[in-house]
């Protein structure tokens, strides 16, 4: 042991806690609470629902149910079992060979279970009638079972426990810096979190998070629903964006915009567009208005939501629109997005030089009687400025290009007119200035 040398002592050593112990040897109740795993995890309930091959053969497979709850450390073989009165159960780990439907066809796997038959079935087990398991040692795996009949169950408050759980969860995956939380983590942390541990409880945290529309369960850590893997990206290719369905008087509504660049957001248009028209047409108004080819380049839209209640936003990606008016974003109609306002978009204009747009949705209104759609109907106040070429003959003409090779040359802006720039910067490379 030796004294620390970090400058600040205390912020390295939480976030070394955070980043090494997190969910192995401490549960954080809070940003500031930490208590050790076995004192956090003691007298948490769970429940099992029994499944038919469960039912019928007796026994509880070790996995799923018994992930993250039974430590990694321990073999099934070292578990014990009490029944709810504190007698130990004599519980025999066996192999349950079942068929099950996989891509590659049908394959026989063996599954690790707990062999409780002959406890089960003084419970006169069924399927559908669940295990109520109270963690009694953490660090030995010490589990209690309660034998529950489905008829027994208390519908309402399992509901109020699995919004309880499911909200813990969608909170520490928000509060996550990347946009997933290993399970070894979330579950206990999420189940010692719970108002009342030890209480009724409601189900098991993969229904939970498998009845939650927010988050998924990946097979190793909870991330939002709408998160694919890179693997999962190349499995399933393109998958279309999934669409909330709207009435055809949403589909008129006009969604009113204001899309600036994001590196200069002086420059801004207010676009018009509606609920019924697709991403295709709001990327063909983009490049208009701001001036971006239409002949050239790929357009392409994410959704930002934003994490918890600061300023971290992660993005959804929307799909792509080629010059054509096609790509994996093409359809999608904008009512479908179920945008509220104050969303954001975001638009990338050329996957190569990536010139990103900020779109904020501002208001949903009614469509103007014969109004066509969509439009531009604002933009920031233009500060022009003057042909260098005119102004040195006496005129004064908008300036409309920048030379690139004579601004290099000259290491300075040379803004030009049109017509100065078609005589005396022939072939030369050339940028349109936006207003
Ligand atoms: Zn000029
Ligand atoms: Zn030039």
């Amino acid at each position: 042991i030796w004294p620390s040398k970090a400058k600040n002592a205390l912020a390295s050593m939480r976030s070394y806690l955070r980043l090494n112990h997190a969910g192995r040897t401490l549960v954080f109740l809070d940003a500031k609470t930490v208590l050790p795993t076995p004192l956090a995890m003691r007298g948490v309930r769970f429940r099992l629902p029994l499944s038919r091959p469960e039912a019928e053969r007796g026994v509880v497979f070790v996995q799923p149910g018994f992930a993250y709850f039974l430590r990694r450390e321990i073999a099934p073989e070292e578990a014990q079992f009490l029944d709810s009165q504190g007698r130990p159960l004599l519980v025999e780990v066996t192999t349950v060979r079942e068929e099950i439907e996989t891509f590659l066809g049908p394959q026989t796997v063996d599954f690790q279970a707990f062999d409780l038959g002959h406890w089960l079935r003084e419970q006169g087990v069924r399927p559908d009638d669940s295990l109520l398991v109270t963690i009694e040692d953490w660090e030995r795996g010490v589990f209690r079972l309660e034998y529950e009949p489905a008829q027994e169950q208390r519908q309402d408050e399992i509901a109020r426990q699995d919004r309880e759980l499911a909200d813990l969860l969608f909170e520490l995956l928000e509060s996550k810096r990347y946009e997933r939380v290993f399970g070894m983590e979330a579950i206990p942390t999420a189940y010692a979190r719970l108002s009342d541990p030890g209480g009724y409880p409601g189900n098991h945290w993969l229904q939970v998070v498998y009845d939650d529309a927010r988050i998924r369960y990946d097979g190793s850590a909870i991330c939002y629903s709408d998160f694919r893997s890179p693997l999962e990206r190349m499995l399933e290719g393109d998958r279309p964006i999934p669409q909330q369905s709207f009435s055809p008087a949403q589909g008129r509504q006009v969604y009113r915009f204001k899309a600036a660049l994001k590196y200069r957001s002086g420059l801004w248009r207010q676009i018009e567009i509606q609920g019924k028209q697709t991403l295709a047409d709001f990327d063909r108004i983009l490049r208009d208005a701001f001036e971006h080819d239409t002949y050239d380049h790929m357009g392409g839209f994410w959704r930002r939501i934003r994490r918890g209640k600061g300023r971290r936003f992660r993005e959804v990606e929307l799909g792509d629109i080629n010059p054509w008016g096609e790509g994996s974003g093409a359809e999608v109609q904008i009512a479908g997005l179920g945008l509220q306002p104050g969303d954001e978009l975001k638009y990338v204009y050329d996957f190569g030089d990536w010139i990103e747009h900020r779109l904020t949705l501002e208001e949903i209104v009614e469509p103007e009687a014969g109004g066509q759609y969509p439009r531009i109907t604002a933009q920031n106040k233009p500060r022009y400025r003057y042909c260098e070429t005119c102004k040195a003959e006496g005129r004064q003409s908008r300036a409309t290009w920048i030379c690139i090779e004579c601004s290099n040359e000259q290491q300075r802006q040379v803004l030009v007119c049109e017509e100065c720039l078609s005589r005396d910067h022939e072939d030369h490379f050339a940028d349109k200035i936006l207003y």
